[in-house]
């Protein structure tokens, strides 16, 4: 999608701290973190919100899911993290991410 910064950091036309990636799935660090860690991740298609989220869509958050887990595992947050879906007003970047905070 044109103009959508998630896009161009998926396409790597803007830069950012990579934390994981595979074809249907990119994972960095947010610009301006409210905690510690404070992760995004991000489906390749550019999925608008979870609103447009289809059927066709929900092996791919499954999967999304997966790597929340391996990543909360992998970096030893399980004593305290929480994940967020922001919407509506809420919603800054219109490319649906999940927001996965630790300390
Ligand atoms: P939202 O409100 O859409 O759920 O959150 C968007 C998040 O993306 C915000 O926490 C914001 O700091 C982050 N963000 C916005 N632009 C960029 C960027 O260019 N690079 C990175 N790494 N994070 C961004
Ligand atoms: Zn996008």
């Amino acid at each position: 999608m044109e103009n959508c910064i998630f896009c161009k950091i998926v396409q790597g036309e803007i830069n950012a701290n990579f934390v994981y990636r595979d074809g249907e799935i990119v994972v960095f660090r947010d610009i301006k973190p409210k905690a510690k860690h404070h992760i995004l991740v991000v489906p390749v298609e550019h999925v608008e919100s979870l609103l447009d989220l289809q059927d066709k869509h929900f092996s791919l958050l499954t999967k999304m899911i997966k790597v929340i887990q391996q990543l909360v595992k992998e970096h030893k947050l399980d004593s305290a993290y929480k994940l967020m879906v922001n919407g509506g007003k809420y919603q800054e970047v219109p490319h649906l991410h999940l927001h996965l905070l630790a300390d």
